[in-house]
């Protein structure tokens, strides 16, 4: 099963992917996590992304291709994966694309965790408050979303096309949103 989790920031893709990565007994594979614990450990990588990070802004491309290339050669991906913040514009797009035509594979499906983007203002603030993250005051945030309005959310349109997309309410409790994927992942594989 090879997933994509999309959404925009705080819209809780971190909270549901490992649950539905289980469910579905793929890895959660999410670039954020990636770069962090790079920062975090202080490794050449880290020194590479941590500015960017703080800042909002995207890690290079060729760097977070690379990455991604890399974790999806581990061996635990043999029954596929649940990528979470990958891709995040066309040109990421092209080369997972690129990756899984090269290794005779394709996505399954691509949740949209679809939030409210007043509610998500308010709920990246708390999640700053919570978790300290360096990325979570009002200047990166709103820089974040920004981002993610040009950058991301068209690549919704061309998952659409590819009949691909699988839309969510992200709204509700995590046990709520956690059984709304559920129930669609497994009604749009029986299409
Ligand atoms: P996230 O945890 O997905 O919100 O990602 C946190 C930060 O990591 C982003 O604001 C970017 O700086 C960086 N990042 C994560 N995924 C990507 C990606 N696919 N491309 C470029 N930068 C990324």
């Amino acid at each position: 099963m090879r997933l994509l989790i999309m959404g925009a920031p705080g819209a809780g893709k971190g909270t549901q992917a490992p649950a539905l990565a289980a469910h579905h007994g793929v890895p959660a594979i999410s670039t954020g996590d990636i770069f962090r614990a790079n920062v975090k450990s202080g490794t050449e990588l880290g020194k590479k992304v941590e500015a960017l990070l703080a800042a909002g802004d995207l890690v290079p491309d060729s760097l977070t291709e690379e990455i991604i290339a890399d974790r999806l050669d581990q061996p635990d991906t043999a029954n596929g994966f649940l990528l979470d913040g990958f891709p995040r514009n066309m040109h990421q797009v092209e080369a997972l694309d690129a990756y899984l035509t090269s290794k005779g594979q394709a996505l399954d499906a691509v949740v949209f965790l679809d939030v409210d983007p007043e509610v998500l203002i308010t709920r990246l603030l708390r999640r700053a408050e919570l978790e300290g993250r360096a990325d979570d005051n009002e200047e990166t945030i709103r820089r974040r979303m920004d981002i993610y309005s040009s950058e991301t959310k068209p690549l919704l349109d061309h998952y659409a096309a590819k009949g691909l997309l699988v839309d969510v309410n992200g709204i509700g409790s995590v046990e709520e949103v956690d059984a709304r994927i559920q129930a669609a992942v497994k009604e749009h594989l029986a299409k």
